[in-house]
């Protein structure tokens, strides 16, 4: 702006509606210096933020290099499962395993999936269940490793539908109705701070942390998900347990 001589701009936020082809203009007038002092500002942010995410990823990647197994020894079966599951998250490729009730496939499969990380660049885990019991299985088998290996300081979110975690349902999901949702961006940035604090986010921890910054606890697991370094538990269709992962 100044090599161009411009004191002043215009800033759009444009929101389009792809079903009716619509758009919607919201324009503020700006000063070149309090432009300059937001961008500068927003990067500070972003560099603290990215150097706080870098560090942490280092670190829990030392860590699970160095993961045991959370139990003395494996059940009949588990070391077979966890093997066949490394090595499908080794190749990148699909693992369709059957196996019977009691042998510890939770375990087993997490374990096999957070050892694979730092060899094969995975950065996040996903874990599927049909039901809550399954969920509620996968949340324990992350806490359990989680203690085994604190200085990897692994970061667990529970995704749970809107419906559930919504404090508000007569309301609808914007500022002019939803005291949650109003001031929400002004306030994510502290409440997003605070959810990183605790390890394990389960439902009743994500519906805590988010109160306590009156913020929506939907909108914060949702937003929450831009840290590179969660391991997710969340409840789907099907039957069968299904981890997956991102590099
Ligand atoms: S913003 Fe959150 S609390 Fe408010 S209505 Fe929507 S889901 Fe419910």
């Amino acid at each position: 702006m100044p090599e161009r001589g411009l004191a002043q701009l215009d800033v759009a936020l444009v929101y389009f509606d792809i079903a009716s082809q619509q758009e919607t203009v919201f324009t503020e007038s700006h000063s070149a210096e309090s432009l300059r002092d937001f961008f500068a500002q927003s990067c500070r942010a972003f560099t603290a933020w990215a150097a706080r995410e870098a560090e942490h990823r280092s670190r829990r990647d030392d860590a699970l290099a160095a993961l045991a197994f959370p139990h003395p020894t494996f059940r009949t079966g588990q070391r077979a499962l966890a093997e066949a599951v490394y090595k499908g998250a080794a190749s990148g490729r699909c693992l369709l395993a059957q196996a019977p009730t009691g042998i510890g496939k939770t375990v087993g499969t997490v374990f096999a999936m957070l050892k694979a990380a730092r060899p094969h660049g995975l950065d996040k885990v996903f874990y599927l269940t049909a039901k809550t019991t399954g969920r509620r299985l996968a949340l324990d088998a992350a806490q359990l490793i989680g203690d085994t290996a604190p200085a990897a300081g692994l970061r667990v979110l529970e995704l749970t539908a809107r419906d559930k975690l919504c404090e508000h349902r007569d309301k609808a999901c914007h500022g002019d109705s939803c005291p949650l949702a109003k001031g929400f961006y002004d306030r994510l940035p502290a409440a997003r701070d605070a959810a990183l604090e605790v390890g394990l986010l389960d439902g009743p921890a994500l519906r805590g942390v988010a109160l306590q910054h009156a913020v929506c606890p939907y909108y914060l697991g949702q937003n929450s998900r831009a840290g590179p370094t969660w391991w997710w538990a969340t409840s789907t269709t099907g039957s069968t347990a299904a981890p997956c992962c991102t590099r």
